[in-house]
């Protein structure tokens, strides 16, 4: 067994740090997370898990757990909001591909604690909660790092620290390491409704472009069926919270989109900025950076958290072997190049291009991107090139082959 204080040291217990815990505690890597708050975060983010997500978690259960809770998407639509449907895909053509041709809809805020429910049995995985990382320290043979605790501040000691803490992440802020590219303006709303789009012919995934407000589609399983279809649309520069979260102003935004004449029931609702930046270094000696803490993007497209998966999961096999002896530590650096290299090409530009296409104000401009989308949707050998770069099967191939 690898000596404690070779341990692998994790900041946030997210969905990205839990997993990359699992992996390593798997290949008998001891782990130490170390997670800010008393709990696991039960907010609603991500919810539309990609093929390649589905099988990188299958070989510890839990995607089969996913699956027994989840929405299964096999075909999802763009809409025009006056048009109706501009191209409907069917992730059956990924069938020869890949085991999982369909999305899966789960709030993150289920798989969670399905990660660390796994980690808590294994003797050498350790999540501690109320544990704030608020410095660090490397050098030669180890990192350490401080640790704001109820009880005062502690001290750990490792051979690695992964920063999976997120987008504000205080790691990539030690490391002094910029958070390049932008933030847009305007942010999303996030609305979620008990009215069943499907019957409205609504796919259980929808983006609906509209120059004044296009608006993102899921349906999500919530507590069980039948579910809750959530919604997110923009919101203007100048719009306050306050006036963007009253009822009246959920309701006009939903009345826009799908009119009808009683009031729709609004189970969340809440407010998001958004951002597409990627850190300048993924890696600065013993620290590693994945997920959010190494890159954000708008969630058209539902790139963000499938992206930190596929960081999770590579990962933790390079630092696996590292740790073990196998693999000299610039094996890290190929982890570096492959998922910083994928989140700039098929990350950011897939996802800048989503919001474009939804929110394109030139009716030429538009008319001929449906065009093109409707001759794609309808040769199945283009639609399934299409169906390859939105499924991450692309941005993940692409990896692979970066040596
Ligand atoms: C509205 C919305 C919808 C989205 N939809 C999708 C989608 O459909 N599909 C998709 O793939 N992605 C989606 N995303 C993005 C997705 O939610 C994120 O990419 C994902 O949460 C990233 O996981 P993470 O583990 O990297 O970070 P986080 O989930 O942010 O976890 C970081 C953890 O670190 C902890 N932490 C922070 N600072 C410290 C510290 N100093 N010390 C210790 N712990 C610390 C935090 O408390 C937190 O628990 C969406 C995001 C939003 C906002």
């Amino acid at each position: 067994m690898i000596p404690i204080d070779q341990r692998v040291i994790i900041a946030g217990a997210g969905p990205v740090g839990l997993l990359a815990a699992l992996a390593l505690a798997k290949q008998d890597v001891p782990v130490l997370v170390l997670e800010a708050e008393p709990m696991l975060a039960h907010d609603l983010r991500a919810g539309s898990f990609h093929p390649p997500s589905l099988e990188l978690m299958a070989p510890y259960g839990i995607t089969e757990e996913m699956q027994a809770i989840g929405i299964r998407v096999p075909r999802w639509q763009i809409r025009d909001r006056r048009e109706g449907v501009i191209a409907e895909w069917d992730l059956g053509l990924l069938a020869d591909e890949t085991p999982y041709p369909y999305r899966l809809h789960l709030e993150q805020h289920r798989l969670t604690p399905m990660i660390h429910r796994r980690l808590l049995p294994i003797p050498h995985a350790e999540v501690r909660f109320n544990a704030r990382v608020v410095d660090l320290d490397q050098d030669a043979d180890g990192v350490w790092v401080v640790v704001e605790t109820p009880h005062g501040i502690e001290r750990f000691e490792g051979g690695w620290l992964i920063g999976a803490d997120g987008g504000r992440s205080t790691v990539r802020k030690l490391l002094n390491v910029e958070f390049e590219g932008f933030t847009w303006p305007e942010r999303f709303v996030v609305v979620s409704t008990t009215f069943d789009f499907a019957q409205r012919g609504y796919t259980s995934n929808a983006y609906v472009a509209d120059p004044e407000q296009w608006a993102a589609v899921f349906h999500m399983p919530d507590a069980g069926p039948p579910g809750l279809w959530r919604m997110a649309f923009p919101v203007p520069v100048d719009e306050s919270d306050e006036d963007t979260l009253a009822p009246d102003a959920v309701e006009r935004r939903m009345q826009y989109l799908y009119p009808r004449p009683e009031r729709y029931t609004v189970r969340y609702k809440s407010i998001y900025k958004v951002h597409q930046r990627v850190a300048k270094e993924f890696r600065r000696g013993r620290c590693l950076l994945g997920g959010d803490a190494a890159h954000l993007n708008n969630p058209l497209g539902a790139f963000g958290l499938n992206g930190g998966i596929h960081d999770a999961m590579n990962l933790a096999e390079k630092l696996g072997r590292v740790c073990r002896g196998e693999a000299d530590e610039s094996l890290l650096d190929l982890y570096v190049r492959q998922r910083r290299t994928v989140n700039i090409d098929y990350v950011q530009e897939g996802s800048i291009q989503n919001l474009k296409l939804l929110t394109e104000r030139n009716a030429e401009a538009r008319r001929e991107r449906f065009e093109e989308l409707r001759r794609t949707a309808a040769d199945p050998g283009r639609a399934k090139q299409y169906l390859l770069q939105s499924s991450m099967i692309a941005s993940m191939r692409r990896a692979a082959a970066i040596p």
